[in-house]
């Protein structure tokens, strides 16, 4: 049987998963025209998000590409037919389907590129970087310069140069089939706006070059560059649906420790920064990440942040996730009817914690589901990272209703405590079920389970 079919069976409120299913009589939001026309029967491709699931529902709404005229709609298999497909309709309505698995890390023949192959001609060399940076004889006080600093930039602007790639305005990129995949690319949503991406599996946006930064954390840190998918630089209108975000098949714990930090190759999963804003995340996977949904890099103020960062994280399946899922700085986020399942001991990726509380964060999480194994204290799930609120309300540890602010607060000293968030209570949504329902609601409707061309 082939997986998909299993989505028939589920309750019709999850059967249309929050795309857009209306008489073509009504009128649809959003600068496309031809959205107005999308009925039970249009193609997975050519589908709208619906009004009112999640923030990127506000404004303008999201079409994506919905309405490419033919000689938009691109079919690709490897990266030479992705990036030429992303580059040639310009901001244009185009939808870009993917067959198969695209390698990023892929010659425009085809060829495939290993790191030493970005390295050769720079000079870089990971065992001279070690031995010029070594603490014992670069010390601690400063980041590294010098020849092999100078050499690992060049190697990793080769590396850019191949596996970084723009998703343009107007644009709806999604999987042909469930088995559809990009590994190894960086992608971004880059300044852009009215973006759909559906249906695909993201896996191990490696960065072959990791910068280390001994002034990183108390004993210093190996920093990487690529997000499996970055929203950025005020990128408006993006919803990432039924799609998959993973290390996989190139996890952190097969990574080696040098400077006895870990050698860690992964940046985020979906970071959402700058002040890009109406972002809606539902029927996800994510899995075996570490850092996973930064909303908002920095502290400061200065990046367009305030008023920005609005997005809404639906009925995803959290599996094995170190931290950050997500941690909200700024951005009033709604966070509903999500799985986390926290790896047990052992599991690639050390539990750090879930839900982190930043600097002028709204972060509303509401009926998700928290399946902790033994040993990992529900206190833990939220974090405090300068943050004064938050709201959590019925949400389930293990089966059970708990208030895990209280829990938190209970087990954090007096200064660290956070309050409860009064100033919003979120709007646009799409049915909320009771967290004990979640598990099961999930089970088989998240990830990639379409095929192209499917009216599901
Ligand atoms: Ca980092
Ligand atoms: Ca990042």
């Amino acid at each position: 049987m082939r997986k998909h079919f299993k989505y028939l069976a589920l309750p019709a409120v999850l059967a249309v998963a929050g795309a857009m299913i209306i008489p073509p009589a009504v009128a649809a939001p959003g600068p496309v025209a031809d959205a107005s026309a999308q009925t039970a029967q249009t193609p997975l491709e050519r589908q709208v998000l619906a009004p009112g699931n999640g923030w990127a529902s506000a404004g303008s709404g999201t079409t994506g590409g919905s309405a490419a005229a033919g000689a938009n709609v691109h079919d690709v298999s490897t990266r030479a037919e992705l990036q030429a497909a992303l580059a040639s309709a310009g901001s244009l309505p185009s939808i870009i389907r993917v067959h198969g698995t695209i390698h990023a890390n892929t010659a425009l023949d085809g060829t495939v590129l290993r790191c030493e192959d970005y390295a050769a001609g720079t000079g870089y060399s990971l065992e001279q970087y070690l031995t010029d940076f070594d603490p014992a004889t670069y010390g601690t006080g400063q980041e590294p310069e010098g020849t092999q600093e100078t050499a690992r930039r060049a190697a990793a602007d080769n590396q850019a140069k191949t596996i970084r790639m723009d998703i343009p305005s107007n644009t709806t990129l999604v999987g042909a089939t469930p088995e559809s995949a990009i590994e190894g690319a960086a992608l971004r949503i880059n300044g852009a706006s009215n973006v759909i991406v559906r249906n695909l599996a993201f896996r191990d946006a490696h960065d072959c070059f990791p910068a280390w930064d001994p002034t990183d954390g108390a004993e210093g840190n190996w920093n990487s560059e690529y997000d499996l998918l970055q929203v950025i630089n005020k990128a408006t209108n993006v919803w990432i649906d039924h799609s998959e975000f993973t290390d996989a098949p190139n996890f952190d714990d097969k990574q080696p420790l040098y400077f006895g930090r870990p050698y860690q190759v992964h940046d985020g999963a979906v970071d959402v920064t700058n002040g890009s804003d109406l972002v809606t995340m539902s029927f996800n996977r994510f899995a075996d990440h570490d850092k996973l949904l930064l909303i908002g890099s920095t502290d400061s103020a200065t990046r367009g942040d305030p008023g920005k960062l609005r997005v809404t994280i639906h009925h995803n399946v959290f599996e094995n996730i170190g931290q950050r899922a997500p941690r909200v700085r700024y951005g009033h986020v709604d966070l509903y009817n999500n799985l986390f399942k926290v790896g047990a001991a052992g599991s690639p990726v050390p539990y750090v914690y879930t839900l982190g509380a930043g600097v002028e964060s709204h972060l509303y999480a509401e009926a998700n589901a928290f399946v902790l194994p033994q040993g990992i204290d529900p206190a833990g799930i939220v974090a405090r990272y300068k943050g004064s609120t938050i709201a959590t309300v019925k949400n389930a540890v293990n089966g059970k209703i708990m208030d895990l602010r209280a829990a938190y607060n209970a087990a954090a000293t007096a200064e660290n405590h956070l309050a409860e968030d009064t100033s919003w209570v979120p709007t646009l949504r799409t049915k909320v079920h009771p967290a004990q329902a979640v598990p099961g609601l999930l089970n088989g409707a998240t990830g990639p389970i379409y095929t192209a061309g499917d009216s599901r």
